[in-house]
């Protein structure tokens, strides 16, 4: 093939003029970003074949270890096999694009340690059910790169304060454009608690598609602000006292597109006074039932438990509620005007160190067991819990939710629905580097702990 031949299947592809490097990512089980990149001119030949990649990238922690887990060592490999239609240009590295890839076997099977597998198996679990999502994620920006002892936010500016649009204005388009050139649709923006604290979301898409964009928002966000100078770290607490950053997930179960009849959103009955089904309400009993290990998968990280504290509105109580802000799941009053199309659930004990297609197909997968076995959540918790006594909290219901990493995983590991989902290989692999990251902060100590995350997310 000659250069001429390669432009043209890259166009045919969807890469855009003038790019010279694809990226081929992945997501791990810490939800950091990892790829290989091949050459234009090698494109089309590794869209097909895909880049190998060694067993262990998939059994290592924030060490970057290998650890041991059996069957994971120096002798295995897999494939980052290109999602295409994930294909988006990196306006923020001229030259460069990136695409979404499936970890496979050797032969091209569908790899059990496969994260954006593990998303695709909960979606077909759905069965009748189109699953929609959306991905909320907050982040901090920094003047600099966070070092150990420094922390510079970009603004001082207050929640939703002009001043914090202005404070970062330039940042915040380029940020708008980058996206838009991605082919995602932004829908909202602005800076929110605290210095530096950011908030970026999309529209809803279908499950895996969410989670897709969502990565790749992501890594655009911290490409943009080190294109401006500057550092966005989306790590749950960045700095001791810092308002937590969340990543809330929003959930809907639709009717599937058939023949001439527009999809419905099955979450929403107008009849109920808050405008739900019964099926979400079982979903979201399934989630409550589910929660204490599904805290494992969405908030994965040590840092992840400084931030999901009571006040914070990082839904640290385990109960749902209508516009409840501290509960886990909180139901949102729907938008005027499209009072059926925007009726969700809010799971919001999920943060950014969670991995995106790993936390969304758990709680689709703990919604589904609601679900199937038609569960009632009970009386929605319509006050704030911060405001009832402990016995009052019992009264209503409110599950106690794990205080610790090591707590959740431990959870997690007695949970039979989520362990059975997860498969053999997650099953081994994701308790152990959850473990071994407790120790690392452990020896780290609080101050690197802060920083680790700070600059690893
Ligand atoms: N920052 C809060 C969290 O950690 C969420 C605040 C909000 O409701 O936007 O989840
Ligand atoms: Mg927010």
């Amino acid at each position: 093939m000659g250069v001429a031949d390669h432009v043209e299947a890259a166009d045919r592809l969807g890469v855009a003029e003038g790019v010279e490097l694809i990226r081929f990512l992945w997501v791990d089980h810490g939800s950091i970003t990892r790829g290989k990149a091949v050459t234009l001119r090698a494109l089309t030949s590794r869209m097909v074949s895909g880049v190998g990649l060694a067993v262990t990238r998939q059994a290592t922690g924030l060490s970057d270890l290998g650890l041991p887990v059996p069957g994971y060592n120096a002798v295995g490999e897999v494939r980052l096999l290109p999602a295409p239609e994930t294909m988006v240009p990196l306006p923020h590295a001229p030259g460069s694009a990136a695409v979404l890839c499936d970890l496979v076997t050797a032969d091209g099977d569908p790899w059990d340690a496969c994260p954006r597998t593990f998303l695709k198996q909960a979606v077909e679990s759905a069965g009748e059910y189109e699953v929609m999502a959306g991905f909320e994620p907050e982040f901090t920006l920094c003047r600099t790169q966070p070092a150990p002892g420094r922390f510079e936010p970009a603004d001082d500016s207050l929640c939703f304060d002009n001043e914090g649009f202005d404070a970062t204005s330039d940042f915040a388009v380029d940020l708008v454009r980058a996206l838009h050139e991605q082919g995602l649709d932004v829908e909202t923006c602005h800076p929110e608690f605290g210095p530096g604290q950011h908030e970026l979301t999309l529209q809803p898409m279908t499950a895996l598609r969410a989670a897709d964009a969502y990565v790749t928002q992501r890594l655009t966000t911290r490409g943009v602000a080190r294109r401006h100078g500057m550092w966005a770290t989306f790590a749950p607490v960045p700095t001791p006292n810092a308002r937590g950053n969340g990543n809330h997930l929003h959930v809907s179960l639709w009717s599937r597109p058939a023949d001439g009849v527009a999809p419905v959103n099955l979450f929403a009955d107008d009849s109920d006074p808050l405008g739900l089904s019964a099926l979400a309400r079982s979903f979201i009993a399934g989630v409550l039932r589910h929660l204490p290990g599904l805290l494992a998968l969405t908030c994965a990280s040590v840092n992840s438990y400084h931030r999901l504290r009571p006040r914070l509105w990082s839904g640290a109580f385990g109960a749902w509620g209508p516009d409840n802000r501290e509960a886990a799941v909180r139901v949102p009053s729907q938008l005027g005007g499209r009072e059926a199309a925007s009726t969700n659930i809010e799971f919001k004990p999920c943060d950014s160190t969670a991995n995106p297609y790993l936390a969304l197909g758990a709680l689709i997968h703990a919604g589904m067991d609601g679900v199937r076995h038609a569960r009632d959540p009970g009386p929605a918790l319509t006050e704030d819990p911060n405001e009832m006594s402990a016995a009052e909290l019992v009264r209503a219901g409110v599950v106690a939710l794990p205080q610790s990493l090591e707590e959740a995983v431990s959870a997690l590991e007695a949970d039979d629905l989520l362990m059975s989902v997860l498969g053999p290989a997650r099953r081994a692999l994701y308790p152990t580097i959850k473990r071994a990251d407790v120790v690392e902060m452990k020896t780290l100590g609080d101050e690197l702990q802060f920083h680790t995350h700070a600059v690893r997310y």
